[in-house]
């Protein structure tokens, strides 16, 4: 075989679609000419970063016809030039990112959703740094649990870790995501940490590793467990508030 022969079978050889006589064929040329074996192996690279690199979403069988249509349109226009495949592969992984841009709007939004909670959480912590940031002032979580009784539609958890020096300052009501949250202050030298907590949809999410938010000096860190979703909000160090939210987590 020569090149002219080899290299519009390439793509079809990586597809095992060519009968088993001309893909030993294509292979003992592959074995002594460099520029065929480069060429198949950019396809392969090419192929590998695609199925790597986009999210994988299964094209409906009218658009699988659309794409098989133009591909053999392209293959008949481009059947004599060298620059078949890149063509091909330009149009397929067209094809891929436009079937991943039709399938991201629903990320993007709970994405947008989680940003936006983030923020307003962020903003709610704030508010309570200028003004009134207890309402319960107490350090004993079994005075603070009780306080929450008939200002909140749910009974959140509350945890003291004075002694992994974080002491329960108290808490309050606020609000997020126009629904009341539970927020309860601790303390960490000169600075403020506030825990929301609100009832989550069951038990999903608690194996999900902790979600990070930051902005202008701020520190956000949310996790779920048992029910609740949890946000701590601080100036603290992220370093500082990890250790703190790894605590809260395992109690
Ligand atoms: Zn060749």
């Amino acid at each position: 075989m020569t090149c002219d022969e080899v290299k519009p079978l390439l793509n079809a050889r990586l597809d095992g679609e060519i009968d088993p006589a001309q893909a030993a064929a294509l292979d003992s040329h592959m074995e002594t000419c460099s520029s065929c074996a480069a060429d198949l192996l950019e396809l392969e690279n090419l192929r590998f970063a695609i199925r790597e690199e986009m999210p994988y979403y299964k094209a409906s069988a009218d658009l699988r016809g659309q794409v098989r249509l133009a591909l053999r349109g392209a293959e008949y226009l481009d059947s004599r030039t060298r620059r078949t495949d890149w063509r091909i592969w330009g149009a397929v992984a067209a094809t891929l990112v436009l079937c991943a841009l039709a399938a991201t709007p629903f990320l993007v939004y709970t994405h947008n959703q989680h940003q936006l909670v983030a923020e307003e959480l962020l903003s709610a912590h704030q508010r309570a740094l200028i003004g009134r940031s207890v309402d319960v002032i107490s350090s004993d979580q079994h005075t603070v649990k009780p306080w929450f009784n008939g200002k909140l539609p749910f009974s959140p958890p509350v945890t003291d870790l004075a002694s992994d020096g974080f002491p329960l300052e108290g808490g309050r009501v606020d609000y997020a995501g126009e629904r009341p949250v539970a927020a309860l202050v601790y303390g960490r030298r000169l600075h403020k940490i506030d825990v929301f907590v609100w009832p989550s949809a069951g038990e999903a999410g608690d194996k999900d590793p902790p979600a990070r938010f930051a902005r202008n000096g701020y520190n956000e860190i949310s996790w779920k467990k048992g029910g609740f979703s949890f946000t701590a909000v601080s100036d603290l160090n992220d370093a500082e508030l990890t250790a703190f939210t790894d605590l809260l987590r395992n109690r």
